[in-house]
């Protein structure tokens, strides 16, 4: 090839690619393109009227007449044999909505976990597990939950409503666990049965456990920030500390608890099995477990006042304290974008075919001018 022909060819190509990434780009709708632009779309709104939605299961509102108890509540630490008609309803409203994603929907073992996969294109062997429980413990029949875990699972259906529009490379399971008050009775039905059977790779799993109420009970001054509780090892301190990184890019005004990442109570919440078995797990919380059990930040824990109508979010309710969506989206945005960084979130369809279509154009023209 002469030195003229071959500026001409270089021309030619470089022209070629330029058009191919110019109609690729104009092909592609604005926020197609990465984790930020999945976390520009998590909507305060649409994360209230999932919180709210579930928080009033029993009562009928979405299954109909024949789901309703007479009050709110979801308690299936039974097993499913025994789970209540609020925490039925629930599994209908989950399971209808991870359908409307388009997400690859089960509900698995004996406590009705709600799954809803988004499958790998490029290492769908490596999972990534976004979780949340739903079910909520029997001692108060009225108990509405609508903090725990009302707020989590709201925040699980959030988080698979903004990311199953994207491809990505590695698999995402989103998880609604049952029985996580019978001692997180689900979490270890799907350890047991899918998990570890199948040796599967779980490269981490976020769980939002309380999320809504943030701030401490008796002191109506302390910090509002978010807990991040973990394990000890490497690998769990390695995942929370790319949690808290996502959280400073994605949610910047969300405050993080200066003793995170905490390591003194990992294990009383979803992760806690997981984290037993070696797998990187974070109990995503408005307070830590002590802070909640017996420190009284929580005055309305597993009470008939855990709702968006009653005294956990009523003003006058003492500690002034009460449900805090703008903290909750955060805490959304945060998982959504470290998600996405970690799923390996694909470019728009478009390009990388466009791409393609470019080196073989410019395959086919070096191969013309060597003839
Ligand atoms: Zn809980």
């Amino acid at each position: 090839m002469s030195k003229r022909t071959s500026l001409r060819a270089a021309v030619g190509l470089l022209t070629l690619w330029f058009v191919c990434v110019a109609s690729s780009a104009a092909a592609m709708p604005a926020g197609m393109v990465g984790p930020w632009d999945a976390v520009q779309q998590v909507s305060e709104s649409q994360y209230r009227t999932y919180q709210v939605t579930i928080q009033d299961m029993g009562l009928g509102l979405y299954g109909g007449p024949a789901y309703d108890q007479g009050y709110r509540n979801r308690y299936n630490t039974g097993g499913s044999a025994t789970a209540s008609l609020g925490f039925q309803e629930a599994t209908l409203y989950l399971t209808d909505q991870f359908d409307a994603m388009g997400l690859d929907v089960s509900t698995q073992g004996d406590y009705a976990n709600v799954v809803g996969e988004l499958t790998g294109t490029e290492t769908p062997e490596n999972i990534f597990i976004v979780a949340g429980h739903y079910d909520h413990p029997q001692a108060d029949f009225t108990a509405p939950g609508g903090d725990d875990n009302a707020s989590g699972t709201a925040g699980v259906l959030e988080a698979a409503r903004v990311l199953s529009p994207y491809r990505f490379e590695s698999t995402i399971r989103f998880i609604a666990f049952g029985g996580e008050e019978g001692w997180m009775l689900g979490a270890k039905d799907y350890l047991s049965k899918v998990v570890q059977p199948n040796n599967e790779n779980v490269v981490g799993m976020l769980n939002m456990d309380m999320i809504l109420r943030p701030g401490w009970d008796s002191d109506p001054n302390a910090v509002i920030d978010l807990d991040v509780s973990t394990g000890a090892s490497p690998a769990c301190q390695a995942w929370a500390s790319k949690y808290m990184i996502a959280g400073a890019t994605y949610a910047p005004s969300l405050v993080f608890d200066s003793r995170n990442p905490q390591t003194d109570d990992w294990y009383p919440g979803d992760q806690g099995p997981f984290i037993e078995l070696g797998y990187p797990g974070l109990m995503i919380a408005e307070n830590n477990a002590q802070e909640i059990w017996y420190l009284g930040a929580h005055d309305y824990y597993h009470t008939a006042g855990d709702a968006t109508d009653r005294g956990a979010n009523d003003p006058d309710n003492g500690s002034g304290v009460v449900y805090d969506y703008p903290f909750a989206t955060d805490v959304v945005r945060t998982t959504v974008g470290m998600i996405a960084e970690e799923a390996r979130i694909v470019p728009e369809p478009g390009t990388s075919v466009m791409l393609l279509g470019a080196v073989a154009g410019m395959i086919a023209l070096t191969r013309r001018r060597r003839r």
